[in-house]
C-alpha cells in the first residue's frame, strides 16, 4: 500500500507525530506489533505530563490514539521487517503489507535490558517481572525486590511500596540515578528498605517461583519476587546498516532527522539526554514538521 508518512511505533512519541501530520493534511500509516502506547501501557501513575494532576499510563495511551485516529492515522498491527530507500520513496518490507511511502517517522521504543544473572530466564512469569503494574498485584502482602537504580526502579518501587509487605530496592551503586524527588519519597518509606551497593548474583526459587536473591556480598535476600529495572534497549535493529546509530540509539539532529533524508527518528529510540512521555511526544510533534518540510520539497 501506499501512503505519504509512514510511523513505525505507536507510542506517545509515534501517536504525537501521527496525529501533528494527519493534521497537516497527511495520509498517514501508523504501525505496531503491539498494542499502540508504548511503554505507556506499563505506568500505572503518571504525574509529570503536563495539563494531568495525576493519570495512569493506560488511560493517557488511549487518548493519543483516540486523538490520533479523529485526525484521520490508520492504524495497523504490523511490525517493520525492512526498510529500503529507492529514490525519493522508501519501501518498507512489514509483517502485514508492503508499504511505499514519502518518508518515515521512527518511534519503536525501547526494550527491558535483562540482567542476566542464573535465575532470571528460569522464573519469569513465576516471581521474575519487568512490569510492576502488570504483575504487582500478584504480590500483594509479599516481600518484592526491586532491582535499580534508575527512574523505572525508584517509581516503580513506591508503587510496589502500596503493595507489598516489604520492597528491597538493590542497586549496584551507592547513589541512585533517578530524580532526587524519587530518592526523597522512597526513602520516606518505612517499608521500603535499600541495598545499595550490591547487586543480584542469582536468583533462587523451586517449582512455585522465586524464593530469595543472592546478592554480590554473598547474603541472601528471602523474597516472593525480582521487579528488574535497570535500563532499556533501543528497538532499532532494522535500521542496522541503513542510518547512524550510537549503541543502538538512532543519531538524529535537534529536527528529528536522521543519517538518511525522509527518515525521522522520535522518542525513546533516538539518542537523547531525557527520556519522558512530554519529549517523546515532543519529539513526535517535531518529527512531524520536519517530514512536513522534507515532502514539501521534494
Ligand atoms: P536508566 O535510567 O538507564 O537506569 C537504569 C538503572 O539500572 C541504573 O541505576 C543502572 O545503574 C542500573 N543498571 C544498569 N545495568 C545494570 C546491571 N547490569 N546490573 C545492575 N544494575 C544495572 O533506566 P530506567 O530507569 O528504565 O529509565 C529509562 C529512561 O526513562 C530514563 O531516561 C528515565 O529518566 C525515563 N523514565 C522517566 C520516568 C518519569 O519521569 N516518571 C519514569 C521512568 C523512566 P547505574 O546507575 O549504576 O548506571
Amino acid at each position: 500500500m501506499e501512503c505519504d508518512i509512514l510511523v513505525i511505533g505507536c507510542g506517545p512519541a509515534g501517536l504525537s507525530a501521527a496525529g501533528y501530520a494527519a493534521r497537516a493534511g497527511y495520509n498517514v500509516l501508523a504501525i505496531d506489533s503491539l498494542a499502540p502506547g508504548g511503554q505507556l501501557l506499563y505506568i500505572d501513575e503518571i504525574e509529570n505530563y503536563p495539563g494531568y494532576e495525576s493519570t495512569s499510563g493506560y488511560s493517557l495511551a488511549e487518548n493519543f490514539e483516540k486523538q490520533a485516529v479523529s485526525f484521520g492515522v490508520r492504524i495497523e498491527f504490523w511490525g517493520a521487517e525492512k526498510i529500503e530507500k529507492n529514490g525519493d520513496r522508501f519501501k518498507v518490507m512489514t509483517t502485514g503489507e508492503e508499504v511505499v511511502c514519502k518518508a518515515v517517522i521512527f518511534s519503536s521504543g525501547a526494550s527491558h535490558r535483562h540482567l542476566g544473572c542464573p535465575g532470571e530466564e528460569e522464573y519469569q512469569g513465576r516471581g521474575v517481572s519487568y512490569c510492576a503494574t502488570c504483575d504487582g498485584p500478584f504480590f500483594r502482602g509479599r516481600k518484592i525486590a526491586v532491582v535499580g537504580g534508575g527512574d523505572t526502579a525508584l517509581t516503580d518501587a513506591l508503587y510496589l511500596s502500596k503493595i507489598g509487605s516489604e520492597v528491597h530496592i538493590i542497586h549496584r551503586r551507592n547513589e541512585f540515578r533517578g530524580q532526587k524527588v524519587l530518592q526523597n519519597r522512597v526513602r520516606a518509606k518505612d517499608n521500603i528498605f535499600l541495598h545499595l551497593s550490591l547487586n543480584v548474583e542469582r536468583i533462587n526459587g523451586d517449582d512455585k517461583g522465586v524464593k530469595s536473591v543472592t546478592l554480590t556480598d554473598g547474603s541472601e535476600l528471602d523474597v516472593d519476587a525480582v521487579f528488574i529495572f535497570v535500563g532499556i534497549i533501543p528497538n532499532s535493529s532494522v535500521l542496522e546498516g541503513f542510518a547512524d546509530l550510537d549503541h543502538g540509539f538512532v543519531v538524529t539532529d535537534s529536527h528529528m532527522r536522521t543519517s538518511v533524508p525522509g527518515l525521522f527518528a522520535a522518542g525513546d529510540v533516538r539518542t537523547t539526554p531525557f527520556r519522558q512521555v512530554v519529549t517523546a511526544a515532543g519529539d513526535g510533534a517535531a518529527a512531524a514538521h520536519a517530514a512536513d518540510e522534507y515532502i514539501q520539497n521534494l
